[in-house]
């Protein structure tokens, strides 16, 4: 990647590098909601750059509550207008250096759902997980079901409750079984977890009746966010059997604001892991299509300094993004812009990479302990969970930024 530099001073650090310049929607003083593309601790203003003149898409696809009629437009407009504006983010004798108010503090915005998501689709793609959580519930000899290493393992799950970074989370209540009883009880969930995962967001529509190949499942990809799907494992225990995940799962989701264009992340694919045994031929697929990209995960109780509780990265997803989407719509099922599908929980190999406390206190078994001496197994109220994540290699970071929940009851 050849290497560029903007005239707008931008942190080392930042997750919103001139390579990066991901999408977002948002407001300014409950103002109206509008597209944005951030760079370093700024906003660039779509629609006023649109109708200055310097890109060449209407300022009506900016002033929208929502990317999906932008992303419509595909990937030969979208991409282009991400390169336009880094050349005004570049060019020495850009027009954007006069005019400052184009350029917004994150600061002072709020930012919102990016896109209207239509359906969500959550994967169970991380073989440390699936193999983490069968041990702890089934026999270890068997922890991965038969179909596992055959199919990108899935389930519908809930749009309406996807919320954006910052929106406080409501511990859901429910039936759950006392240990040693086999009655179920109406209570608060008393195991509330969280999952670290990564979603992507569906760039293309496709019709009833046909299929993605993993060939071209990547120009079907607008891009990514890092995703929190919230769930109350003893509400999950006691509903999953036989349909699988329902009121333990649809209570919230949460989202990083900011998406990550795919094109932002070629720099960082990496092999994936071998798949053995072969798959089924709309399975396979060609060249590099994992991602190396660090996440970690952060417990701040209420008013009290945050700890890092786990480090993964999404290279270890056994499953890639091509075979998920390739195997969603080999059916026929159709897909639509903004649908959003969700990893699963990624776990890695080690005890620190483990995405979820369900994993890291094995259970409940061991507890975590925090600077001010107190102990989680689960989630207590006042908690605030954030989940970061950014790729870097030669000196080049591309970020997601973060996405950060408080849990109140
Ligand atoms: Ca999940």
């Amino acid at each position: 990647m050849n290497k560029m530099e903007s005239w707008l001073p931008i942190n080392g650090d930042s997750d919103f590098s001139i390579y990066n310049l991901p999408y977002g929607i948002f407001s300014v003083n409950n103002g109206k909601r509008k597209a944005g593309i951030a760079i370093g601790n700024q906003i660039v203003d779509l629609a006023s750059c649109a109708e200055k003149g310097w890109i060449d898409v209407s300022a009506d696809y900016f002033k929208k509550d929502t990317l999906n009629d932008f992303i419509r437009l595909g990937k030969k407009i979208t991409n282009q207008l991400r390169l336009d504006v880094q050349s005004l983010l570049v060019s020495k004798e850009s027009p954007l250096k006069n005019h400052p108010n184009i350029l917004v503090d994150q600061a002072d915005a709020t930012m919102h759902l990016p896109v209207h998501v239509g359906d969500y689709t959550d994967f169970y793609s991380s073989i440390e997980h699936a193999t983490n959580v069968g041990t702890m519930f089934r026999d270890p000899d068997k922890a991965l079901m038969p179909n596992w290493k055959h199919l990108p393992v899935g389930y519908h799950g809930r749009a309406s409750s996807i919320i954006v970074s910052g929106t406080p989370i409501k511990r859901p209540k429910g039936q759950v079984v006392p240990k040693g009883t086999e009655v179920p009880i109406f209570q608060p969930s008393g195991r509330l977890d969280f999952e670290l995962e990564m979603a992507f967001i569906v760039g293309k529509d496709t019709e009833i009746g046909s299929s993605v190949t993993t060939k071209d499942a990547l120009d079907h990809i607008f891009g990514m966010v890092l995703f929190n799907d919230w769930s109350a494992r003893d509400i999950q225990k006691w509903e999953y059997v036989p349909l699988g995940p329902f009121l333990g799962k649809s209570f919230a989701s949460s989202t990083s604001p900011w998406i990550v264009t795919i094109e932002a992340l070629e720099h960082f694919k990496v092999p994936g892991p071998v798949q053995n045994p072969k798959v089924l031929p709309y399975l396979q697929y060609q060249g590099d299509m994992n991602y190396d990209i660090n996440l970690s995960v952060g417990i701040s109780p209420k008013g009290k300094s945050e700890k890092i509780i786990s480090n993964s990265n999404f290279r270890y997803m056994y499953w890639n993004m091509a075979q998920q989407l390739a195997h969603h719509t080999v059916n026929g099922c159709n897909v639509k812009v903004g649908d959003m599908m969700a990893s699963g929980t990624i776990s890695g190999p080690t005890k620190s990479s483990y995405g979820s406390l369900l994993e890291l206190t094995w259970g409940g078994k061991n507890s975590i302990e925090f600077d001010d001496h107190t102990h989680r197994t689960f989630i207590e109220d006042g908690d605030c969970v954030t989940l970061r994540g950014h790729a870097e290699k030669n000196g080049i970071r591309v970020g997601f930024g973060e996405v950060t929940s408080e849990v109140f009851s």
